[in-house]
């Protein structure tokens, strides 16, 4: 059994809750210490505070960069009470004992999500106070450790039921957490610091993350789901600001990610675009003159599946939008700013979760992808590819027109994020089939026109929108059936990376069959 707490060394950024717990902390008997901001906000409410400089005989130097760093800090936070000759060396050498450590950090985070200098990130990188909660969480047979805001009610609990001291079982809580804090504040730094000096490589990624909420349920409804922020403050779902709906679900969160990279594909200086997702493909991605009628040319593609999907748009989104949007279920919209009408037109839809950012994701910044195998993680380079018109070889007899090219680059960039095998059709800046995530490649070219021919049936129209189109495949036509297959559903001209044994076969397929054909190079494979 411990002796009750008497030394408590509170020094925090985040001043949140700071008054009330060292005020329950005094009324209970805890002498307490603090560095400059926070000893001053604690006079400010009248607490009796001593001042840490006090403690070490040294003032605060080189712009807070050497506060807490000093062996009567540390040696109070490491020393074993059980041990005679710590206690001894204590004693030698004047240092009291710390029982509870209140810490959290400089706002480095933050500084690097809005934006800050490189100068102000280096600033904001805290050093005395993860070294203080790492001694601490060493020592947590003897030293509390509180680095959450959340931690501060249960530790006055657990003082008041247990004569003064916290249990060893929130000590150890409090000293997991402590490390998973200092873990992700140091990967936030060196995530940060590789994108800063261009020296991301995937050898020498470390990765975790920041909790940031948890959901109901996973994938499914007896999987536990939390979401986790990854220090990077990369545009997107994980830090866009959310004002209506129920809370996000994994799938969700899943949808609205591959929903918001799709659509940020699309510059919007060449005007509006949008995206509609199903279980993470879409179902249809449009421009338009508009950017209502780029929503209504998505819907287009895919009827069906578009019910109870996610929207994204390459442009705040505006009361005309809304007001489509709204005539069927969708679960969520996510764009780059949305208007007070747009946002009154919502609000008549309680379930219906919008998501604003401040701006696009920019597709072509570097970022790291991970994904978890039985046993390891798999690192990679986000797919950052891009192909323009200049990358392009054309290798049938026919050329493409400029509409075409137009139409095959479109449904190129829908193809990076659709699911292998992918098969785009799109015309006139629209997709009007997609063919997801089939293990053959022809198949998905079959399932793309299927889809189509009966969208065509369902809206009257006279023949499928994939007469006249132009096809993306993400990887190569391994044989001519594929090729075949879309140009019997109408396909007048193709995009594929090229490659193939048998590309000799598959051109002459396309000759044959009078199609313009162009290799990009590079495939876009995602599983
Ligand atoms: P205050 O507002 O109390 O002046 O400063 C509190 C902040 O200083 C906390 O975020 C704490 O982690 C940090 N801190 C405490 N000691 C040191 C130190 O020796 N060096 C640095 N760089 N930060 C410290």
């Amino acid at each position: 059994n411990l002796a009750p707490l008497r030394r408590a060394l509170l020094s925090v950024s985040d001043k949140t809750g700071l008054v009330d717990l060292a005020r329950a902390l005094a009324e209970r008997g805890v002498e307490l210490l603090s560095t400059g901001g926070s000893a001053q906000a604690l006079r400010d409410a009248g607490l009796d505070v001593r001042d840490v400089a006090d403690v070490t005989g040294f003032p605060e130097m080189m712009d807070g960069r050497v506060k807490t760093l000093h062996p009567v800090v540390h040696g109070g936070l490491l020393a074993r009470r059980d041990i005679a000759a710590h206690r001894d060396a204590m004693a030698e050498h004047d240092i009291g004992p710390i029982d509870l450590l209140v810490v959290n950090l400089y706002p480095f985070e933050e500084t690097v999500a809005k934006g800050g200098t490189f100068d102000a990130c280096i600033e904001n990188i805290d050093i005395g106070g993860p070294a203080m909660i790492r001694s601490a969480a060493k020592n947590h047979a003897f030293v509390t450790v509180v680095t959450d805001v959340e931690d501060y009610g249960d530790v006055i609990a657990s003082l008041d039921a247990n004569d003064g001291q916290t249990t060893l079982a929130l000590r150890q809580r409090l000293a997991q957490t402590a490390y998973a804090r200092t873990a992700a504040y140091d990967t936030a730094v060196s995530t940060w610091m590789a994108g800063a000096v261009g020296a991301d490589t995937p050898r020498r990624r470390s990765f975790s993350a920041t909790f940031k909420q948890t959901m109901r349920y996973g994938e499914n409804s007896h999987q536990r789901a939390a979401f986790y922020t990854d220090g990077t403050g990369r545009r997107g779902v994980a830090t866009a600001i959310q004002h209506q709906g129920k809370e996000l679900s994994y799938n969700n969160i899943n949808d609205t990610d591959a929903a918001f990279e799709l659509v940020a594909e699309f510059d919007p200086v060449d005007g509006p675009a949008v995206a509609i997702i199903k279980h993470a493909n879409p179902c249809g991605v449009a421009r338009g003159a508009t950017l209502t009628e780029a929503y209504r040319n998505a819907f287009d593609c895919d009827r069906t599946s578009a019910f109870g999907g996610i929207v994204a748009l390459n442009q705040p989104l505006d009361e005309d939008t809304a007001k489509a949007i709204v005539e069927i279920f969708t679960e969520v919209v996510i764009a780059p700013g949305a208007s007070a009408e747009a946002r009154a037109v919502f609000a008549a839809k309680k379930n219906l979760r919008l998501l604003t950012t401040d701006g696009l994701p920019d597709p072509s910044a570097p970022a790291t992808t991970y994904r978890q195998v039985a046993g390891g993680v798999l690192v990679q380079d986000k797919d950052t590819g891009y192909v323009g018109m200049n990358d392009l070889r054309v290798v049938t007899k026919k050329t493409p027109t400029n509409a075409q090219m137009a139409d095959l680059l479109f449904a190129w960039k829908v193809a990076k994020h659709v699911k292998s095998n992918a098969i785009v059709y799109v015309k006139d800046k629209a997709t009007v089939g997609v063919g997801a995530g089939q293990m053959s490649r022809l198949d998905s070219a079959l399932i793309a026109a299927k889809k189509a021919e009966r969208m065509a049936e369902a809206m009257g129209l006279p023949q499928p929108l994939t007469i006249g189109s132009a096809v993306a495949s993400d990887a190569f036509f391994p044989f001519a059936d594929g090729l075949m297959e879309a140009a019997a559903a109408g396909a007048t001209c193709v995009i594929q990376p090229g490659g193939s044994m048998r590309d000799d076969e598959v051109i002459a397929a396309a000759d044959e069959a009078g199609i313009a054909m162009v290799f990009t190079g590079m495939r876009h494979f995602k599983h």
